[in-house]
């Protein structure tokens, strides 16, 4: 049995700030808020060091001392590399930035990075002797938690909208989940779960409402510095859903600087909505804490299509302190920044991931975001994972080709 050096010293209630013991399974704190996973930074500090990084494997779990299992045993590897982060030097060129670069997390295990978050999540709970999991997903992560759950014998069940995109719904089931299609929303999912918890007895692996999902989302920030050699980008652009991810790295950042591998300096963290669902962007703009659900969402960016999240204020608190900014994008706009990427740079973003491209051309134009600053933007998912138009031509093989009716 391999112990993991854990520096875990407790869950704090991202609210109340009240402490809970960490090696017992929680979900939310007393408060109805995300439990944060706490550590001892100066232990960590002295556990290891930026050289340690050098000689390990190019994955997720490089990362072990800034996450929280403790027997390594429990990990259920499925590859999950490094992710790639690719400077768009022809979009560079054509907007007349210094620098954009695009984490391509669509290379992760079931083709996004839920796959960090639900690696943890899994981990965590065959730690803590989970043995039935259920979340309510727009489609990556039930496909994740269900590869992993595959992986580690537990039993999964997945709730989603009946308009997930079909290769998720597929994927999911064919991993072995109890797949379910529901007429509402991931919110309405939410609910079946959490209501189901005493009678199926199973864990609620719903963003946020367990500790550990945050934890694996949070590599991305720990991985965005050490490939960018401790040196952080100008602007994150992220397309926000639950904010996992969102709150995630700005955690990385603070417990990076705390060991001192980074300084103060921080990214403005930019939160990139449709806007056909738009709660964060509402709250950003009236100034507010926590954001009202959104009535009748709907956009062809299905990972963003949350209209409530219980972590509202972590994101908002997190794009305020940074100097950030929310903003919303028309789908016309994500389809047309996922073409022009495709074209120019040869990059599949999926929707999400264009809705940062979108996001990112209109604030030049408004000036929000500067042509000198150094952005990064999320392509959280493989575009091969939704519907492409059908923009190709047929040939009759019984019959002479007519190569000059081809040149149109
Ligand atoms: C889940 C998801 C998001 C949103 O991520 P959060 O961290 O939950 O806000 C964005 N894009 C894709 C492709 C997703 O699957």
């Amino acid at each position: 049995m391999t112990e993991y050096p854990t520096f875990v010293t407790h869950l704090e209630c991202s609210y109340t700030g009240k402490h809970y013991p960490a090696d017992t399974l929680q979900g939310l704190s007393e408060a109805g808020k995300p439990l944060l996973v706490r550590y001892d930074l100066d232990a960590l500090a002295s556990g290891v060091s930026k050289i340690h990084l050098i000689d390990r494997e190019p994955e997720l779990w490089r990362y072990r001392e800034f996450l929280p299992v403790r027997r390594s045993e429990n990990v259920v590897r499925l590859g999950e590399s490094m992710t790639p982060l690719l400077p768009a030097r022809k979009l560079e060129e054509d907007y007349g930035c210094t620098r954009i670069l695009i984490k391509d997390e669509g290379r992760l295990p079931t083709g996004s990075f839920k796959a960090r978050g639900l690696a943890l999540a899994v981990a965590m709970a065959r730690e803590l002797g989970v043995r039935r999991m259920a979340i309510p997903t727009n489609g990556n992560a039930g496909a994740a938690l269900a590869a992993y759950c595959a992986a580690a014998d537990i039993e999964t069940w997945v709730f989603c909208p009946a308009d997930t995109p079909r290769v998720n719904i597929e994927e999911t089931a064919f991993f072995g989940a109890h797949t379910y299609l529901a007429n509402g929303y991931i919110n309405d999912c939410g609910k079946v779960v959490g209501a189901g918890r005493e009678e199926m007895g199973w864990f609620d692996t719903s963003t946020l409402k367990e500790p550990y999902r945050i934890e694996g989302k949070k590599t991305m920030g720990l991985e965005l510095a050490e490939q960018l050699d401790w040196q952080l980008p100008d602007v994150i652009l992220y397309p926000t859903g639950g904010g996992t991810g969102l709150i995630g790295m700005w955690k990385a950042f603070a417990e990076l600087e705390a060991i001192g591998w980074i300084g103060s300096r921080r990214p403005r963290m930019v939160a990139v909505q449709a806007a056909g669902c738009a709660p964060m962007v509402r709250a950003f703009e009236s100034g507010s804490r926590h954001a009202e659900p959104w009535e009748d969402a709907h956009t062809i960016a299905a990972g963003i299509r949350v209209p409530a999240a219980v972590g509202d204020f972590l994101i908002l608190d997190a794009v305020r302190e940074s100097g950030g900014f929310a903003v919303a994008v028309e789908d016309t706009d994500i389809l047309a920044a996922q073409r022009e990427c495709a074209r120019r740079e040869g990059i599949l973003l999926c929707p999400e991931g264009a809705a940062t491209l979108a996001a990112l051309k209109r604030e030049l134009a408004s000036g929000r975001i500067r042509r000198d600053e150094r952005v990064a933007l999320f392509n959280c998912a493989t575009g091969l994972k939704y519907p492409l138009p059908a923009e190709y031509g047929q040939i009759d093989l019984k019959q002479p080709i007519d190569y000059a009716a081809l040149k149109i």
